[in-house]
């Protein structure tokens, strides 16, 4: 297949490549990333998109999916399907297939699930939105770059399942956080706190496969001083995400609001800038109730 790929940094490049050495024919194009290798390099975005059969997008956010979508779909031949695999707000979501749309092409949103490990070893999941005819279009490509792709709905249901679940992963890290510091004042061993709790009724993704106590369950990136891993930017990113998403529709999600003024915090005024997210472990052990 013809493929347009724009945005070539932490997950596109490896994703790119990916496509690149399953025989795809893929066109480049980034601000300022270099083409991985077996990547044609384009000259724009337009350059990248002229003559693909899908254009795929993997950008920082909502506003510069919008810019780049508008470009890339006025070069993009009528028929051929963009899918943005970037985390955005619903709202861009929408906005860009009704654009796609309009101008006579598919769209699908298609977030991912499974960080940098997952784009370059082609295990990734895709949550995608979007209809059944640009679903089947993209699926061969989805099937090199993940190991599961989930047609979740129409327009913006795979930016609504991307950020629930980065919801749950949010407030679910930060109650195993606290959790273990409220044991460690307890006197409580922290292996012992896993073994425990890893196959009791409060056993989770983040105590299980990325506990957040070095030396405790799995390895994970708090046994790498807590190096990302998943980012704590990244996870306010999602975050604001999701109450950008719950203020629109109305919905209450008072644990959500509550993990992302924490994880603002975090980021912004404590030292959580460049840390994994699963640093609010050290984060809490540092602090008393006042
Ligand atoms: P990144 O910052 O490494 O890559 C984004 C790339 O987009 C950069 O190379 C940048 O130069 C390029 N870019 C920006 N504006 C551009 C423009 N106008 N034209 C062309 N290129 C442009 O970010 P990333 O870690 O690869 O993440 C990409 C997306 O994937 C984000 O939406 C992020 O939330 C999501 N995501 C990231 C992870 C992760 O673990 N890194 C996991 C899941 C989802």
């Amino acid at each position: 297949m013809k493929v347009g790929f724009i945005g070539l940094g932490n997950m596109g490049a490896p994703m790119a490549a990916n496509l690149a050495k399953a025989g795809h024919r893929v066109m480049g194009f980034d601000l300022a990333a270099p083409c991985p290798e077996g990547v044609a390099q384009a000259k724009s975005i337009a350059e990248a998109a002229r003559g693909a059969e899908v254009v795929i997008t993997m950008l920082p956010n909502g506003a510069i999916l919008r810019l780049v979508a508008d470009e890339a779909l006025r070069a993009m031949t009528p028929g051929a399907v963009l899918c943005d695999c970037s985390t955005v707000d619903v709202e861009s979501a929408r906005q860009v297939a009704a654009e796609a749309a309009t101008a006579g092409m598919g769209a699908l949103d298609a977030p991912v699930s499974g960080g940098v490990g997952g784009a370059t070893a082609g295990t990734l999941t895709f949550m995608v939105g979007g209809s059944d005819a640009a679903f089947a279009t993209v699926k061969p490509l989805f099937d090199v770059m993940g190991q599961k792709a989930v047609h979740c709905g129409a327009s913006g249901a795979g930016q609504a399942a991307k950020i629930c679940n980065n919801m749950i992963l949010g407030v679910t890290m930060i109650a195993t956080c606290e959790a273990f510091a409220l044991a460690d004042k307890l006197g409580l061993d922290r292996a012992k706190m896993f073994d425990v709790v890893s196959t009791s009724s409060g056993y989770s993704w983040t105590m299980n496969a990325y506990c957040p106590a070095p030396g405790v369950g799995p390895k994970s990136p708090a046994d790498n001083g807590y190096k990302p891993g998943f980012a704590a930017e990244l996870m306010l990113k999602d975050l604001r995400l999701s109450q950008q998403a719950a203020e629109g529709a109305d919905a209450d999600t008072p644990m959500g609001a509550l993990a992302a003024a924490l994880y603002a915090r975090f980021v912004e005024e404590e030292d959580g800038k460049g840390m994994d997210f699963s640093a609010m472990l050290p984060r809490f052990e540092k602090r008393g109730r006042g």
